[in-house]
């Protein structure tokens, strides 16, 4: 099976998933996670109908934005502060901001390129040592710093689960949805209405995240690589 017919059989399945969830396939975006693969695999994923692309790496994000910029590209990895202006450029999304100093960057290169930048905030809610991003009690403080940025605006929150256990998995995700529950009943009603995001699943646990209430999914291996082994729980 080529990458056309990989992303067309990944799409189905998360309709699918998603009618027996009793969601809309509509609320859920697939991001193609293109970070391992180059310019002709994405050309081909777009054949397939992909048309949301996550990248890594500032230098890849910028060139095949420039090579597919009809498609709509994601910013997936650490943030690098001199970096920023490189990914404000290309990226439609950040969906990895987790600290305050990059924030405010990416304020001011949002507002030399005369944009106002969609993230989401990464949120580490199982608390493991090796992973990014906020932990959920400190969230609060980095959406009110977002808001005083008038060239940022923050779409919801993003999470990585724990690898392999389906428990852990599943608490992470539940963690997330309830965290932004909390986090939105304390809007104003206009941020509200756009905090409306949540990024989480990926090849291995997608469908957990769909079921949960994800309204991204980042799907890299299952898409690009042919050597995937797909345990679908
Ligand atoms: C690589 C990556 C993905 C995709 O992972 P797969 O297991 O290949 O689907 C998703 N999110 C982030 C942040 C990544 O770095």
């Amino acid at each position: 099976m080529g990458i056309e017919q990989r992303f067309e059989r990944v799409a189905d399945e998360v309709a699918e998933v998603c009618r027996a969830a009793g969601r809309n396939p509509g609320e859920v975006r697939i991001v193609a996670v293109s970070k391992t693969v180059g310019p002709e695999a994405v050309r081909q994923a777009v054949t397939g109908g992909a048309h949301d692309f996550g990248e890594n790496r500032p230098d890849s994000l910028m060139e095949k934005a420039a090579l597919y910029p009809d498609e709509t590209w994601h910013f997936i990895g650490n943030i690098q502060s001199r970096r920023i202006p490189a990914i404000v450029g290309s990226a439609t999304l950040i969906h990895s901001l987790y600290e305050e100093r990059h924030a405010r960057k990416i304020d001011e290169a949002a507002a030399a390129a005369g944009k106002v930048q969609d993230v989401l905030l990464e949120v580490n809610v199982s608390g493991e040592a090796s992973k990014s991003g906020l932990a959920p009690d400190d969230v609060a403080k980095l959406l009110d710093v977002c808001g005083q940025l008038s060239h940022v605006r923050v779409r919801g929150l993003m999470t990585m689960a724990p690898r392999g256990e389906r428990c852990a998995t599943h608490d992470a995700f539940e963690g997330l949805v309830r965290l932004q529950a909390v986090l939105r009943s304390g809007m104003r009603a206009d941020r509200a209405a756009v905090f409306d995001g949540l990024s989480m699943g990926m090849s291995e646990d997608w469908r957990e995240a769909v079921r949960a209430g994800a309204t991204i999914v980042r799907i890299g291996r299952a898409i690009f690589d042919d050597a995937f082994e797909d345990v679908p729980f």
